[in-house]
């Protein structure tokens, strides 16, 4: 399969290449120049989660080999992961449960099929560099992208956290990480300060030549990376197969699907089911109170100049929400005028204008803080089910929307934390006291949920600090150099 940029049409590279890169030199994002299509679902049915894994992997990254191909998914959905990888939750639309893996929220789905997939790739080029990963994250895609290349040869990776903008847990998952090849650091400013220093590393190429020096090219974890979106592709064909399964629609009915969004990766991943040819209607696109998505599909005006609300679903506190690039680029057939434009305005003037869109595809709505907790709230009350505030984002966006709409069609919503993350917000939510030790937060919560705390958040609590360095910004590539060049000699 080729990958071509958004910005370029002569930019055009393989499926390792593209992986490696993490994005094209000009900073646009490698996409599919054609959609794959998926055989015939009732043969897909059969298939167990990795195997469907391979599958799909496959299609768009066939020049690793099958075999390879197979040994990734093994790899990556081992026994971190439960029996059923990906359970679904029958309430008031079906949740889908993306975070049972090692670091509870749904970038585990992704993330630990990426090392290997980087891994791969580098071996199939030929490549004799070592790979420096750098992670802006916004909370839970740094431990995620930790976890997945802890001790991985040949591969360092750097995760860059903003300082006060996560979660206590999210803070001490990151600050604790063991792994000789990982460092983790949180920088003054917020999400878009970090995303922004990170992309600009990409894209000078004075820093990289001195990396080279040191034996390193760069890649990124984070879900402007093609590795990241393919792999979230399959969560919604094999969630789809399973509602056939259990006999809850027949096969070829169509579905919605609502997400809570921020950098627009997960729900891209669904429109890119859609497009392989998977039976998806609406795509439910659900923000925070940082609603810059909501305005944008209901005024085709993106603006990004606007103060960053902190909230309590902290991975979707995002101004410039990266893959929407895509989105619009497959929307525009592939206009990469139109997308090096909007890019550029974007970039010096946060905004630009887009145009209506046509077709009905998505159905944009936010929740604020309030309707964050009156969502965790109904859901526990009506379905004695806990969902953390990312979740309840969704739920409540969900609600929105079939009241505007009529539309009773099955909803698939993304489940994309473990609510003992957030202890605090769902706590409070739910009209408890909330103690002050976090700690104790978990505890009240499974008092509460009758679900045991899971043993990877409860052990942070006597886990050692072993990175705690804040830094400025501009000083990111300087402190990446130190830190490589230190770990030379
Ligand atoms: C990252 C994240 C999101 C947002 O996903 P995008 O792919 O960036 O849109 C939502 N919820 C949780 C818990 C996350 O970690």
């Amino acid at each position: 399969m080729k990958f071509v940029s958004t910005r370029d049409e002569n930019s055009v590279v393989n499926g390792p290449q593209a992986v490696i890169k993490g994005i094209s030199p000009e900073g646009g994002l490698y996409v599919p120049n054609e959609f794959p299509q998926l055989k015939n679902l009732e043969e897909l049915i059969k298939l167990d989660y990795r195997e469907l894994a391979s599958y799909i992997l496959n299609l768009y990254f066939e020049e690793l080999g099958i075999d390879k191909i197979k040994e990734i998914s093994e790899k990556a959905y081992d026994n971190k992961f439960p029996e059923e990888v990906v359970p679904l939750t029958f309430a008031d639309g079906i949740f889908m449960e993306l975070y049972h893996g090692k670091t509870h929220a749904f970038k585990d789905m992704a993330l630990s099929v990426l090392p290997h997939l980087l891994k791969a790739s580098l071996e199939e080029i030929g490549d004799e560099n070592k790979v420096l990963i750098l992670v802006a994250t916004s909370g839970d895609t740094g431990k995620a992208a930790l976890e997945g290349f802890k001790n991985v040869d040949g591969v360092e990776a750097m995760v860059f956290y903003p300082e006060g903008g996560v979660s206590e847990i999210q803070r001490l998952q990151m600050a604790s990480q063991e792994g000789e090849n990982l460092d983790v650091f949180s920088i003054v400013g917020n999400f878009d300060v970090a995303q922004t220093a990170v992309k600009k590393a990409f894209t000078d190429k004075e820093f990289q030549k001195d990396l080279l020096d040191l034996g390193y090219e760069l890649s990124s974890a984070n879900s402007i990376n093609i590795g990241r979106l393919v792999p979230q592709i399959i969560y919604y064909v094999y969630s789809y197969l399973r509602l056939v399964d259990s006999e809850k629609i027949k096969m070829n009915d169509s579905i919605n699907v609502c997400v809570p969004t921020g950098n627009f990766g997960n729900i891209l991943a669904s429109y890119y089911a859609k497009k392989m040819g998977l039976p998806i209607d609406k795509l439910i696109v659900a923000s925070n109170e940082n609603n810059v998505l909501t305005e944008f599909f209901t005024s085709g005006s993106y603006n990004s100049d606007r103060d960053l609300h902190l909230t309590s679903s902290p991975s979707m506190d995002i101004l410039v929400s990266s893959n929407l690039e895509r989105f619009l680029y497959h929307l525009s057939s592939a206009d990469t005028k139109k997308i090096s434009q909007a890019m550029e305005n974007l970039d010096k003037d946060k905004n630009y204008i887009w145009g209506d869109f046509e077709d009905d595809l998505i159905f944009a709505g936010f929740a604020d803080e309030e309707e964050i907790s009156q969502a965790i709230n109904s859901c526990y009350n009506n379905f004695s089910y806990v969902v953390d505030p990312h979740t309840a984002v969704a739920y409540s966006v969900y609600r929105e929307y079939k009241e505007f709409s009529g539309d009773e069609k099955p909803t698939l919503i993304a489940s994309t934390a473990s609510p003992y993350k957030f202890p605090g917000k769902v706590l409070s939510s739910l009209g408890k006291e909330v103690p002050k030790d976090e700690f104790q937060r978990l505890e009240d919560l499974s008092e509460l949920s009758h679900i045991d705390i899971p043993e990877d958040l409860s052990k942070l609590k006597t886990a050692k600090i072993i990175h705690d360095k804040v830094i400025e910004a501009n000083q990111m590539q300087d402190i990446i150099k130190e830190t490589i060049g230190g770990k030379n000699v």
